[in-house]
């Protein structure tokens, strides 16, 4: 008999979080999260991975032998069909060639499955979120880096090497900005929520007043750990701060660059753009739908659906989860 539960983990930039989820029903039967730093080992990797598989079992009391199976998304290159972490810029440099699956199998002893963040995210918006009833769509997702997946015929799309769908790392300033990955002119490098800090934090070095001072006290704009949440861009926007709404307008303005190009590439029916500053901040949503339409080619343009990611935190555990279960069950 097929088993009511699934547990879905979604490895992000900053945070991990592990839900068990009634996978009939797309929801969240209980929780548990933690913040994340850089690793220096696959084992810390994995540690961290099974405290909050751990936790969101307790915390949803049930047994792992409920589950049908565990569903990770990770930030970062993965070999879906052998459950490998290929490697993670943004969480590890030294980490490579991880099997992640088999290492989850071994601990909990039921099947496991390995994607990359926003794949899953894109599959638990299709399934329960904004992308119900749509088989033919691009998601996009802004947080510590941007990252998309394309769903064609209902399925993911994932390319001849895992990588479709990065539109993070599309080019839109031929002479830019030095993206994450090291190239130039990425969309990454202009509009992630890190690089709207870069740029609030180069304006306060350069002398302009910003309530952000006042958001976060004792702020030190010199320094590269600072992280503005998407809660404080939120605040200084409906304060109508000049120095935030100008770096939320020109972010946005990216966005639909980008957007636009997708839409004449992949003449998607919709796109589902997620993450908390997308999510809080109206005016880089709208900023970045009125760009998209403008720029697009005017059929394709007019006729694609944009919406919110309607799964907040839990689009990634949900789809993770459901990956797991249909995998098990099929
Ligand atoms: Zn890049």
């Amino acid at each position: 008999m097929a088993k009511n539960y699934a547990i879905g983990v979604d490895f992000g930039g900053t945070k991990v979080i592990a839900a068990v989820v009634d996978t009939a029903r797309g929801k969240v039967k209980g929780e548990f999260k933690i913040a994340t730093s850089a690793f220096d080992s696959g084992d810390a990797l994995m540690e961290r991975i099974f405290e909050v598989v751990d936790g969101a079992l307790a915390n949803a009391k049930v047994s792992v032998d409920d589950c049908a199976g565990i569903g990770v998304g990770i930030a970062g290159q993965v070999d879906a069909e052998r459950g490998l972490l290929i490697g993670t810029a943004n969480l590890s440099r030294s980490v490579v060639d991880l099997p992640m699956a088999d290492l989850l199998k071994k601990r909990y002893g039921i099947p496991a499955v390995l994607r990359n963040d926003v794949q899953i995210a894109a599959v638990g918006e299709n399934r329960f979120g904004a992308g119900k009833g749509c088989d033919d769509f691009l998601c996009v997702f802004i947080g510590t880096g941007i990252g998309g997946a394309i769903v064609k015929n209902g399925e993911i799309l994932p390319g001849a090497s895992g990588n479709a769908g990065e539109i993070g790392h599309t080019t839109i300033e031929a002479h830019g900005r030095v993206c994450g990955c090291g190239a130039r002119g990425h969309l990454e490098a202009y509009a992630s929520r890190t690089a709207m800090t870069k740029v609030i934090l180069g304006e306060l070095r350069r002398g302009r007043t910003s309530i952000i001072t006042d958001l976060i006290e004792g702020i030190d704009p010199t320094s590269n750990d600072v992280s503005i949440k998407s809660g404080i861009l939120k605040k200084a926007v409906k304060a109508k701060d000049v120095v935030v709404t100008e770096t939320i307008v020109e972010a946005g303005k990216y966005i639909g660059l980008g957007l636009a190009s997708m839409v004449n590439f992949v003449n998607p029916q919709r796109i589902i753009l997620g993450g908390g500053v997308i999510d809080s901040v109206d005016l880089l949503f709208e900023t970045a739908e009125y760009w998209t339409r403008h720029e697009a080619l005017p059929h394709a343009g007019a006729m694609v659906e944009i919406r919110k990611a309607e799964l907040g935190d839990y689009s990634g555990v949900i789809g993770a989860a459901v990956i797991a279960a249909d995998t098990a069950n099929a």
